[in-house]
């Protein structure tokens, strides 16, 4: 497994190649615009991209989506359907229609990625269709969690009750897993744990936001 982090699109978001080298394919995670450099890299890396996953629907995560299928017609893009909305509706200005069928995917469900297993974990607040995905020792946690910080749950859709019971299930994940989050940079779930004010708050066992 080897993972490469582009910082793409209007507000800086990380796209991940995460390629399993002996099957020589990658998954494209939230490629959030310059669809170019994306297909530059994963160029360089060696692999086919087998599928794009999406850790939630917001434009800065799949600006780059209609590009990347420009190059790879036919790749199958998964996203859960709580972030989906339809043409026309008000969301879609922050949950842009996308260009494609879409894969539905939710808790528990795995996507393969060559010999690599991705699980999906459903984890609203942020949105109601956030997800954070795990591959091995690896979080790959889109806006719900960030080093020292957590996602906004001001959005449509967002809710910071929802929120801290995502965070707590997080924190109690076996293991020492990194996190590698949709913006800023990367980090472990020790860290977080012993230091993250709203990880801490979320495993105080509270679940309600007017506690903090
Ligand atoms: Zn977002």
């Amino acid at each position: 497994m080897n993972i490469t982090s582009l910082q793409v699109g209007p507000i800086g978001t990380n796209c991940y190649l995460l390629c399993d080298e002996t099957a020589k394919v990658c998954a494209v995670v939230d490629p959030g615009g310059d669809a170019d450099r994306i297909a530059a890299a994963i160029a360089k890396s060696g692999c086919t991209p087998s599928v794009i996953l999406l850790t939630h629907g917001h434009y800065d995560h799949t600006g780059g989506v209609k590009g990347l299928l420009e190059r790879f017609p036919g790749l199958p893009v998964y996203l859960n359907r709580r972030d989906v909305y339809p043409a026309g509706d008000p969301a879609t200005q922050l949950f842009p229609v996308l260009p494609c069928p879409l894969r539905d995917y939710d808790e528990g469900d795995t996507v393969p990625v060559g010999t690599l297993t991705v699980s999906v974990l459903a984890t609203p607040g942020h949105s109601e269709g956030s997800v954070v995905l795990e591959c091995d020792d690896v979080l790959f946690a889109g806006d719900t969690l960030f080093a020292g910080s957590c996602g906004r749950t001001d959005l449509m859709s967002g809710s910071m009750h929802k929120m801290l019971d995502s965070l707590r299930r997080l924190a109690g994940l076996k293991g020492n897993l990194t996190v590698l989050p949709g913006h800023m940079e990367p980090t472990d779930l020790n860290c977080e744990r012993s230091t993250n004010a709203y990880l801490l708050q979320a495993m105080r066992g509270t679940s309600h936001a007017s506690d903090f």
